[in-house]
């Protein structure tokens, strides 16, 4: 007999968390605060980063979020990315700084990210903010695992002592995922693309997060059956064909206990979390003023 699959509806999830955040944000406004207000920088011209950053834009929009566009070409200096964030940095009406990732080749993500004052880190990139979450003391998550873990506490995945597999350990998805199902107290594993033997350690998992930005390649015969898995990756089909994930969902119904679409599923819940993000960084400094 099959398995009945529930879809975990991201879209959904993230409109109601939008709704709510809205009326909090209304509330602020409503005693006289500033709007919260979040800076976005795009440097050079990845067509998909466009995308992302407009639906960040228009996602501010919609709950009263006062959204900047700082854009800079993709042979830009690294003098000249710094010099834009430490001016943002100064920017008493700025609360969060996004730094959409990748950059240009010559320029280094990580030192960049570290111009980034911690106390605007909307995303949890700085080592401060990964050093704080670490130790248990987050002033924001990273914004996709904390979308993924609000998607699963919703659909109540039970976590304790399970088993979850992390598939990919870059330093924005797979690794803060990895601590945040430990945290949550799921016996993990991590896997990445020098790992031996992924089919083995995805068929023990209960809970699967698939994060390695390759094109549905994995599916039914990869997890065990009644897993719930969670697919991070998002990939544009040839010729205008919509978009895919890391695993061909659709061969799971049936399989799966739950899943995520894509499109639907993580990608609405990143951009939720990153307004939740804002709304706390500028609560933090409304409340200090
Ligand atoms: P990344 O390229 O930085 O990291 C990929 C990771 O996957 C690496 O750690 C690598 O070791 C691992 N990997 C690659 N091939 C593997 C294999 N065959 N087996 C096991 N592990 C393998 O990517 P990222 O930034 O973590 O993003 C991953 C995917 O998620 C991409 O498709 C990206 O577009 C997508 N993404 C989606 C959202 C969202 O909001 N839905 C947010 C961020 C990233």
């Amino acid at each position: 007999m099959g398995v009945k699959t529930q879809w975990m509806d991201g879209k959904m999830l993230a409109g109601l968390r939008k709704e709510k955040l809205a009326q909090e944000v209304a509330e602020y406004r409503g005693q006289g605060h500033r709007p919260p207000g979040l800076a976005v920088i795009l440097v050079g011209e990845d067509p998909a980063s466009q995308v992302y950053v407009k639906n960040k834009i228009s996602a501010c929009q919609q709950v009263g979020v006062s959204s900047t566009e700082h854009r800079l070409p993709a042979q830009a200096q690294p003098q000249d990315l710094k010099e834009l964030i430490e001016g943002l940095n100064r920017d008493p009406r700025v609360d969060g700084i996004l730094l959409q990732l990748p950059l240009p080749q010559d320029l280094d993500e990580k030192e960049a990210l570290g111009w980034i004052d911690p106390s605007k880190d909307v995303d949890c990139l700085t080592a401060q903010n990964l050093g704080r979450l670490l130790t248990q003391q987050p002033l924001t998550l990273p914004c996709t695992p904390k979308g993924v873990m609000s998607l699963l506490s919703h659909y109540q995945i039970p976590l304790e002592g399970r088993e979850a597999v992390v598939v990919g350990r870059s330093q924005i998805v797979g690794k803060p995922m990895a601590l945040m199902l430990l945290e949550a107290h799921a016996t993990v594993t991590i896997c990445h693309s020098r790992s031996q033997n992924l089919r083995q350690h995805l068929q023990r998992a209960d809970v699967v997060v698939v994060a390695a930005g390759r094109p549905e390649f994995l599916g039914r015969e990869d997890f065990k059956s009644g897993a719930v898995v969670v697919d991070v990756g998002i990939h544009r089909r040839a010729q205008g064909r919509g978009l895919c994930g890391d695993v061909r969902s659709q061969e799971l119904e049936g399989w799966a206990s739950a899943l995520t679409p894509v499109p639907g599923g993580v990608g609405p819940m990143t951009i939720v979390s990153l307004l939740e993000n804002c709304f706390r960084l500028y609560t933090e400094t409304i409340g200090q003023n």
